[in-house]
């Protein structure tokens, strides 16, 4: 699982880069605090250093001094010189102010009276009065008291003749612990330390007693230079167990890290900053406890982990996002092609449908002209089978005119012109008979064309029941047709219903051929928003099974008498005009009824 490595690296790496951040950020603000605090203390000592360094310049104007120095065996001038510098001392605030000749011998000082008085002391080793003398200038020095043994600032300055030749020094000691104790305020840091060490490295200041006058350079082996020991005489000025352990990164050079073993035998980690002191040589060493850098790094890590937990979460989250995302265009992109693909499919079968409907259009219109020509082939055959009938009925009313001609001739002859009007009357209502006929043939053997309309059934009754009767076989039959009074508007075409009814009337005809007493009826009544229109017969019945009649070429038949297409003609004209034709046998006796129902109109004229 790289990603699981991936992600414990990365959390390791955040923790170290967290833990070395926050010691930087710690160490950082530990050694700002304690240069603060240096700065502070810093100022502090150099007001002091400035308070006190131009008085014994001033003292040493002062005539008296020189007097006294000039006159040291004058007992009057000596003791006027002592009480100046006792009021000297309580002016200033000074421990003590004295006065000593060029041998360094003490011959005033304002605790004149004292038992431990520095009068008769001599002070030529101290570096305040070599020094003095040396330079001729102004002198400032630390020491612990000779005689006191209490710490003390020395300012000293030589004074002299008019001449300018150096006389004596005047010097004025000031005590130091109200330094010391000026280093702890109430706003200053607890955990703060701090050393005053002086150019040997011994700690003469000390926020803490037990560090006192120790030995903070580390450096020194074996025995200390004389003049360090003079300045703190009787003191063991033992070496301070310090252990430096480096400068933490991204620190000053001035700052150290430092371990404290103190004499009570704890041990402490400090961040110790060096600044030297003005006109000293003197350093100011400032301890801070580094117990806040770890906190400093705790807190860092903390943050380091919520940062790497963020970014963690959000990078799952993200990840998963943009995992769902991309799913969701994929799948997008599958359904489109599906889509696609459906689509393809649907137009390649719309394409086949639309082959397929034009094929079946073609197929029926072929139908149609197939229909149109079975229809007139059947006509024909009808004709044919009629053509015998037309013989024997063009031949008699022929013989009849050819009679009555001839009879006129001779009634022309006779000069009997009323016979012969009488005779040329029958001459032409045969040929109208003739002519009659002669139509209804020509009528019968047209093609329909035209659409279907609306058109008065009684008259295609009408046109039908002429052609039969007609016929030489249907002569001796007794056709009853119930003709209504009104109109009967039916949806159709007239010349197809005719051919419809011609049909059903001649099949008729041909049943009832050998009965006794042959009966056609055809009756037309309204039916449910159709015209239901009737053909019974007492002939012979039909044969069993009855739809079979409808199919074409079902003949009962000799060749002669039918091709068995009548029917199968009829049934497709009336479903054509949304009609319906069926036959059956009747139920109130012998012979069969056919019916034909077409749909009502109303009348268009
Ligand atoms: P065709 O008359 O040429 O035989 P059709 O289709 O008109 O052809 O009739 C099919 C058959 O139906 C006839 O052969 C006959 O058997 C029977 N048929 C039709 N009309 C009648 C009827 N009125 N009475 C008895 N049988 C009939």
């Amino acid at each position: 699982m790289p990603l699981r490595i991936g992600a414990v690296l990365l959390l390791l790496i955040t923790l170290g880069l967290s833990w070395v951040l926050g010691g930087w950020a710690g160490y950082r603000q530990v050694e700002q605090e304690s240069l603060e605090e240096s700065f502070r203390y810093r100022q502090l000592v150099a007001n002091e250093l400035n308070r006190y360094l131009p008085i014994p310049e001033l003292m040493a104007e002062h005539p008296l001094m020189e007097q006294a120095l000039l006159n040291p065996n004058d007992s009057r001038v000596i003791l006027q010189a002592n009480e100046e510098m006792q009021r000297m001392a309580t002016i200033v605030g000074s421990s003590d102010v004295y006065l000593m000749d060029t041998s360094g011998l003490t011959i005033a000082a304002n605790n004149y009276l004292q038992e431990d008085s520095f009068v008769g002391s001599n002070y030529a080793f101290r570096p305040y009065f070599s020094e003095a003398v040396a330079t001729g200038d102004s002198v400032i020095y630390f020491a612990l008291g000779l005689m006191s043994g209490v710490r003390g600032l020395y300012f000293s300055h030589p004074i002299r003749s008019d001449r300018g030749r150096i006389l004596g020094v005047i010097a004025v000691k000031v005590l130091v612990h109200e330094l010391e104790s000026q280093w702890h305020r109430p706003a200053s840091l607890s955990e703060a330390e701090m050393v005053v060490l002086d150019g040997s490295g011994i700690s003469f200041l000390a926020s803490r007693p037990a560090w006192l006058y120790r030995d903070f350079s580390g450096g020194h082996q074996g025995e200390l230079p004389l003049e360090t020991r003079q300045r703190y005489p009787d003191r063991e000025l033992r070496p301070m167990e310090t252990e430096r352990l480096g400068l933490p990164w991204g620190l000053s050079e001035t700052s150290a890290k430092i371990r404290i073993q103190s004499p009570e035998g704890d041990r402490q980690d400090y961040l110790a900053v060096r600044t030297p002191l003005p006109r000293l040589d003197w350093t100011l060493q400032v301890m801070v406890s580094t117990a806040p850098v770890l906190w400093s790094r705790l807190g860092f890590v903390v943050a380091g982990l919520a940062i790497y937990f963020g970014v963690l979460l959000a990078w799952l989250y993200l990840r998963e996002r943009y995992r769902r995302e991309a799913e969701l265009a994929l799948r997008g992109e599958q359904l489109e092609r599906r889509v696609a693909e459906r689509t393809r499919d649907l137009e390649h079968s719309n394409q086949q449908l639309l082959a397929e409907i034009s094929e079946r259009e073609r197929a029926q219109s072929e139908l149609r002209e197939t229909q149109q020509e079975l229809i007139q082939a059947a006509k024909l055959a009808v004709l044919g089978q009629m053509s015998a009938g037309l013989n024997h009925e063009m031949n008699q009313p022929l013989t009849a005119i050819q009679t009555y001609a001839r009879n006129s001739r001779r009634f022309l002859e006779k000069g009997a012109m009323d016979m012969v009007d009488a005779n040329l009357s029958e001459i032409i209502t045969l040929c109208d008979k003739m002519a009659e006929l002669t139509r209804q043939f020509k009528v019968f053997a047209r093609k329909s064309e035209g659409p279907p309309s609306v058109v008065d059934l009684r008259q295609s009754v009408d046109a039908a029941l002429k052609i039969i009767k007609a016929q030489k076989n249907s002569a001796g039959i007794d056709i009853r047709w119930n003709r209504p009074e009104q109109p009967v508007m039916c949806h159709g075409d007239l010349i197809r219903i005719e051919q419809v009814m011609v049909n059903l009337l001649a099949n008729a005809v041909q049943a009832v051929e050998e009965r006794e007493a042959p009966v056609i009826t055809i009756d037309v009544l309204p039916v449910d928003g159709h015209w239901r229109c009737t053909v019974r017969d007492n002939g012979y019945g039909l044969p069993g099974n009855t739809e079979q009649i409808f199919e074409p070429f079902f003949t009962t038949k000799s060749v002669k008498q039918g091709l068995g297409l009548g029917l199968s003609i009829s049934r497709q004209i009336v479903d054509a005009l949304g009609g319906t034709l069926t036959g059956r046998n009747r139920a109130d006796g012998p012979g069969a009824e056919f019916v034909l129902t077409l749909q009502q109109r109303e009348a268009t004229e």
